[in-house]
């Protein structure tokens, strides 16, 4: 288990601890909790602790205030045989040999070689080559197998197993481990629906949501409707705890949820706006975009245009412009006509597609980097002027994903002189983080200068970031933020 301070919380500032788990920490986790549970309410079968647990989503406290209050309530409830009601269960072992199976007619009556029929696949077997639950009900060690086996490969989300004889006796997990001792791929699968379930049950647990990653996050406390950044270090995933989504800061869980479907609802009227063509504004030839930095070049001989991908006017005077505002007409903002509304939201969406573009592209880049690098000799860059590059990549795509996100805050966002206060942050980053991506769409070599350079530009950017998102942290706290009426 590795231990992190999550670095942000959008609601929370107190400094929140996680844990990166996998699945044995995980198990060793669940044990540990049906320990602590059983503990308090000691009860014969830990499958039945686990059971009542999961009903709780692992909350103990919860389970033993219901459970003090009334138990056989409980059990009923949740269709369990009350285990203080069936004296059998205690002191039973579970592999013992049967006790009172029918003799077999037939068989030799040597007594260490008595043969006995399985009632249900009506093979002779020996005496060692049974089992049953407390409720008595035998079958051969090859029907439980069988039984168990389909069980678990029917129901993908299998909690409880009970006897065959369908009389609602529940297997102990101990006792289907034991049955599955020879079928070590069932076990393993059981094993994994249990871990599973603890998981997306817990509300403190978390599974990475990394491409086929099996990482597993925990944390230490519950806060609901708490935005929580979790970084992993097995996929390098930047995730919401709550969410699940991306890592969305300066835009709350709910917000962002409703920003998605707004671009599902839309999806028809943008798809023409987020081609990754468009014409140089200049010559009107086509220019295809394929890096992230949106400072466009014209390739075109005699034109060379350079203009800004996003707001297409000169590159030249672009500092001046606010190319991240959108300017409303004359009328108010309610009284914006559909055409108007529509315009306005393309502006803040194109933006937000675009940013999400350039961060595919730079990361794309980034890795293409990473490889040329390593496979530079080792005298060509120093340590210091790679891992200069790594960083600045590094902040390139949390500059990236904060744009992003801030094009979702803003189109909510009602203006007002805090609005235009995050405005000008935001143009400051985009700028930032343009000028460095140019720069690194530029051929890595060893020159010191533009090692130094690259520094600078990296630690600027970062500033600029931190700027835009301790502001709009004051703004939750000092409810700036109208528009954003979800917090
Ligand atoms: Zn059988
Ligand atoms: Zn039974
Ligand atoms: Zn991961
Ligand atoms: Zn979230
Ligand atoms: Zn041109
Ligand atoms: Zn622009």
């Amino acid at each position: 288990m590795r231990t992190y301070i999550s670095p942000t919380s959008i609601l929370a500032n107190d400094e929140m601890t996680y844990y990166l788990m996998n699945e044995d920490d995980a198990l060793k986790e669940m044990s540990k909790l049906i320990r602590e549970a059983n503990e308090i309410i000691n009860l014969s079968s830990t499958t039945i602790v686990r059971l009542l647990l999961h009903h709780f989503n692992w909350d103990i406290n919860t389970l033993t205030d219901r459970y003090w209050e009334d138990s056989d309530r409980l059990f009923r409830k949740l269709n369990i045989p009350n285990p203080n009601s069936s004296p059998s269960s205690i002191d039973y072992n579970p592999l013992s040999p049967p006790s009172n199976i029918e003799q077999n007619p037939l068989s030799p009556t040597s007594s260490n070689s008595k043969l006995v029929t399985c009632k249900t696949c009506y093979v002779d077997k020996s005496f060692n080559e049974f089992f049953s639950l407390p409720c008595h009900h035998q079958h051969c060690l090859t029907c439980w197998e069988f039984y168990l086996e389909s069980a678990i490969t029917s129901d993908s989300n299998i909690q409880k197993i009970s006897c065959p004889s369908r009389c609602n006796q529940i297997m102990n997990d101990e006792q289907i481990y034991k049955l599955l001792s020879n079928n070590e791929r069932i076990k393993k699968r059981y094993q994994h629906i249990l871990i599973n379930t603890f998981i997306e049950t817990n509300r403190l647990t978390r599974w990475c949501p990394g491409n086929s990653c099996s990482t597993i996050v925990k944390i230490k406390t519950y806060l609901p409707n708490t935005a929580q950044m979790i970084a992993c270090d097995e996929c390098k995933t930047v995730f919401c705890f709550h969410c699940s989504k991306q890592w969305h800061e300066p835009v709350q869980c709910t917000l962002l949820t409703k920003w998605e479907k707004k671009n599902r609802d839309e999806s028809m009227t943008s798809e023409w706006i987020v081609a990754n063509t468009k014409d140089c504004p200049h010559c009107h030839s086509s220019i295809e975009k394929n890096g992230g930095c949106n400072h466009m070049t014209c390739r075109k001989p005699g034109c060379v245009y350079e203009f800004c991908w996003l707001c297409l006017g000169p590159w030249k005077d672009h500092a001046s412009r606010q190319c991240n505002v959108y300017e409303e007409g004359s009328s108010s903002k309610n009284q914006l006509s559909a055409r108007e509304n529509l315009a306005r939201y393309m502006h803040y969406f194109t933006r937000y597609q675009t940013h999400n573009q350039s961060l595919e592209l730079e990361s794309k880049h980034s890795n293409q980097v990473e490889q040329r690098i390593q496979e530079m000799q080792a005298e060509a860059m120093s340590f210091t002027e790679q891992q200069a590059i790594y960083k600045a990549f590094d902040v390139l795509q949390q500059c990236r994903r904060t744009l992003k996100y801030t094009y979702a805050f803003a189109y909510y966002l009602y203006r007002n002189n805090q609005a235009e206060v995050f405005e000008q942050n935001q143009a400051d980053l985009e700028r930032a983080t343009e000028a460095l991506s140019g720069f690194l769409e530029q051929d890595i070599d060893s020159d010191k200068n533009n090692s130094l350079k690259l520094m600078d530009k990296t630690r600027y950017c970062d500033q600029r970031r931190k700027t835009l998102l301790d502001h709009c942290k004051e703004g939750y706290t000092e409810h700036y933020w109208a528009g954003l009426d979800t917090y």
